[in-house]
């Protein structure tokens, strides 16, 4: 996968901790990193739970994306009520 990705011209930063991600009008523009300012014009964020930090503030919200659908009500049983 990472060969597949540099052949597209994905460049990877390996080592150091996403910190916020930057952007202009919707698009991510670069990348704050503890190695650096990483600019972009693409950015795929991956980091599990962590990645709602990155999101959140890009205005994204993950758990609202992810959260389970609300079971739907129980039935009412379709047993007539006169056998019951
Ligand atoms: C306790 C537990 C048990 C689970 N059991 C199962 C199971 O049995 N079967 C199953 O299918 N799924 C299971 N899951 C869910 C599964 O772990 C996740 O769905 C899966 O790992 C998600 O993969 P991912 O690549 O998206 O994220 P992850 O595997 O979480 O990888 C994210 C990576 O990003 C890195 N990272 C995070 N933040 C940053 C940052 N700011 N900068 C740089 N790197 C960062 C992390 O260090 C990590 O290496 C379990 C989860 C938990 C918590």
């Amino acid at each position: 996968m990472v060969k597949a990705g540099e052949e597209l011209g994905v460049r990877y930063v390996t080592g150091a901790e996403a910190l916020s991600v930057e952007g202009v009008r919707g698009r991510a523009t670069a990348v704050v990193t503890s190695a650096g300012h990483v600019e972009c014009d693409e950015v795929v964020i991956a980091c599990g739970a962590d990645s709602r930090a990155l999101l959140t503030p890009l205005g994204i919200n993950v758990a609202s994306a992810c959260a389970p659908t609300r079971p739907p009500p129980c039935p009412r049983s379709a047993t007539p009520r006169s056998r019951r």
